[in-house]
């Protein structure tokens, strides 16, 4: 059994726990509690061990008696899932996780300069195994990287232009924004790209982004210059063939991002979480006089795509070789396709 914990407990911390708490080969340590909410209730609630992140929280004026500190959390587990806001992966990795020699993950949010190695599952799994330290990389990223890869593998990719259409905030975020413009990111191309290339190495992609007031999902739309002929039914079927892509179409009225949440919580998915990327059938184009150029767009539900990312990423760091047998494990705990 590998053991894990999880430091920081927000959305994507949560619905890791959730996940490792139902793999046959982990067991769930714990998790830390930064400050008390409503979040350290549910993880009470679930009986998982809370420890301190930090000294002089609210914890115990809340009523949690919390089980240890983070330092009692590392020299329990053999990897930690470092899932804090951005940038306080980096500093935890120096300050903790060095130190108390323990294996850890990182999220997007952690530059990859800063540890090394980044990862989504079925493009590079080999890549981390035996690391000492992972970053999976964004939402946005492995959304891009889990069709390119497949698309790359079958046609040989010339050029990717990308464009990134990103929600403001999560549904629980009351933060961020906009709720009222289109505002676009002013970087170009956006960094987006070269992070597909920490996974997709040689690739070459451009991207640009920009952020609508929705929290649902973000939208991609993607043009590919092929090296050879596709149709429109092989991408269709490469696709569906994919794992850890769903196609979805117009005509079972999966025509935006509410409708696919909407399914996502019919079909009882945990939170209503939809981790696979949806690309839309009808969106899926081919322009063949010039270049073999590939047009689609697909959804990526940012807070739960990268979830089944860390268990593979767990079960890579402590040496288990088989990446496609890992996803296979993750998937079907998880009911992913
Ligand atoms: P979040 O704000 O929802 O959760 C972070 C949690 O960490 C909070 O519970 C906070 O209390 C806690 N925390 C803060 N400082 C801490 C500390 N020093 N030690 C321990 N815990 C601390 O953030 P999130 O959206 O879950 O993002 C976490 C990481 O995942 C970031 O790197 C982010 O870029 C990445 N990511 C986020 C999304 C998304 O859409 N939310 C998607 C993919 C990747």
């Amino acid at each position: 059994m590998i053991k894990v914990g999880i430091n920081g407990y927000g959305t994507i911390g949560k619905r890791v726990a959730d996940a490792v708490a139902i793999q046959k080969d982990m067991k769930l340590i714990g998790v830390t509690s930064h400050s008390y909410s409503f979040n350290t209730e549910v993880a009470k609630l679930k009986g998982y061990k809370i420890f301190e992140a930090v000294k002089e929280n609210d914890l115990r004026q809340n009523g949690i008696d919390p089980d240890g500190d983070l330092k009692s959390l590392l020299e329990e587990v053999d990897v930690i899932v470092d899932a804090t806001p951005k940038k306080v992966g980096k500093e935890n990795l120096e300050k903790y996780y060095k130190p108390n020699k323990v294996k850890a993950t990182f999220q997007g949010g952690e530059k990859h300069s800063d540890i090394g190695i980044s990862f989504v599952a079925q493009c590079n799994y080999n890549e981390a195994i035996n690391k000492e330290y992972v970053r999976i990389v964004s939402c946005n990223t492995t959304g891009l990287c889990r069709t390119l890869n497949a698309v790359n593998q079958k046609y040989g990719i010339l050029s990717v232009h990308a464009t990134m259409i990103r929600r403001g905030a999560d549904p629980g975020d009351i933060h961020h924004g906009p709720i009222n413009a289109i505002v676009p990111v002013l970087e170009m191309p956006s960094h987006h790209g070269p992070d597909v290339q920490s996974v997709l190495h040689g690739v070459e992609i451009f991207t640009t982004a920009l952020s609508v007031p929705s929290t649902l999902m973000h939208l991609h739309t993607i043009t590919c210059d092929l090296k050879k002929n596709a149709t429109v039914g092989e991408v269709i079927e490469l696709f569906k063939n994919s794992t850890r892509i769903r196609v979805v179409r117009n005509a079972e009225h999966l025509r935006s991002t509410a409708e696919i949440m909407e399914f996502a919580r019919d079909m009882g998915r945990l939170r209503g979480d939809m981790p696979e990327i949806c690309v839309w059938q009808e969106a899926i184009g081919i322009i063949s006089n010039a270049h073999n150029k590939l047009l689609y767009m697909q959804a990526v539900h940012q807070e739960s795509d990268v979830i089944p990312e860390n268990i593979d990423c767990i079960r890579a760091v402590m040496g288990f070789k088989d990446g496609q047998k890992s996803i296979e494990m993750t998937n079907n705990s998880m009911g992913i396709r």
